[in-house]
């Protein structure tokens, strides 16, 4: 695939799945800006690995409004456009609903809903807003395997991907006759920090075996996915939920 010259947008883009999707997009030509939260050393070496120039690191907490609009304002600017927005960022939290307390259990729910879900609607907000007039462009929004299956010890981040994706389906009508594309990527288990917990405990193995081909995914494998909706040539596709799972959990 084939990216030359388009402008990117990659909400934690510094680590994980972000990282997998910055680097394939700059070896396939793209200018790339890696937004992050906090850890800005991760950014910094990301941004170091991205192949040809003009790539950026923008820092902005996705569950701040207002910093938000700054963000997708930054990469306009520095990008000089913005043609493809990747909504990665996201967070784990978790909440077995018989040992928190009724604040913890509120708190799960606020801060997991605020990352994942508004966040990326604010971002999808703010980017269309700039794609309308500029000739369309692609959204592509990294949900989860969960948002179908269940998360008994997070539902707020279940539920946050079931959010997510059907945002995602509302917003790929909405903004599909202004040229703009909305797809999202639904991954199980991938071996990043955020899966560390798991896949550095005793419950690997099981994990692993949750797919016939006995392990979790690479971020470069979900990166492929997210290329494709990306992709000139995939704008039937809009509205899209592909899975990339390894046949851990088949839906129909
Ligand atoms: P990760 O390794 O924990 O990396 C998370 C990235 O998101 C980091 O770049 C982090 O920035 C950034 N981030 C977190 N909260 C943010 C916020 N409020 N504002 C801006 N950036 C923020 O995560 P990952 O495993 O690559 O996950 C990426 C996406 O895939 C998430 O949406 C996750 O839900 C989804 N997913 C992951 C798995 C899995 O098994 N790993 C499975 C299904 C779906 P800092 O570096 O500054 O902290």
């Amino acid at each position: 695939m084939d990216f030359t010259d388009k402008r990117v947008l990659i909400t934690g883009g510094s680590r994980g799945i972000g990282r997998a999707c910055a680097i394939g997009f700059a070896e396939r030509g793209a200018r790339v800006a890696v937004n992050y939260r906090s850890n800005a050393s991760a950014a910094t070496s990301t941004v170091g690995e991205l192949a040809g120039t003009g790539h950026v690191m923008l820092q902005a907490d996705v569950t701040d409004p207002v910093a938000v609009e700054k963000l997708v304002a930054a990469a306009v600017e520095a990008l000089g456009g913005l043609d493809i927005v990747v909504n990665n960022a996201g967070i784990w939290v978790d909440h077995f609903l018989e040992e928190v307390d009724y604040d913890e259990w509120q708190d799960a729910w606020s801060r997991v809903l605020r990352a994942n879900l508004i966040g990326p609607a604010n971002v999808s907000y703010c980017a269309a807003r700039h794609m309308i007039k500029h000739g369309g462009g692609k959204i592509v929004n990294v949900s989860s395997r969960g948002s179908f299956r269940g998360e008994p010890d997070g539902p707020a981040y279940g539920a946050s991907k079931a959010g997510l994706n059907s945002m995602s389906q509302s917003l790929a009508k909405r903004l599909a006759p202004h040229g703009i594309t909305v797809g999202v990527v639904a991954p199980g288990f991938v071996d990043t920090d955020m899966a560390a917990r798991y896949l550095d405990t005793p419950m690997a193995a099981e994990i692993r075996a949750q797919s016939p081909f006995n392990r979790v995914a690479k971020p470069e494998e979900v990166a492929a996915a997210v290329f494709f909706l990306a992709s000139e040539g995939s704008e039937f596709s809009t509205g899209a939920i592909i899975d990339v799972n390894g046949a851990s959990y088949l839906r129909t």
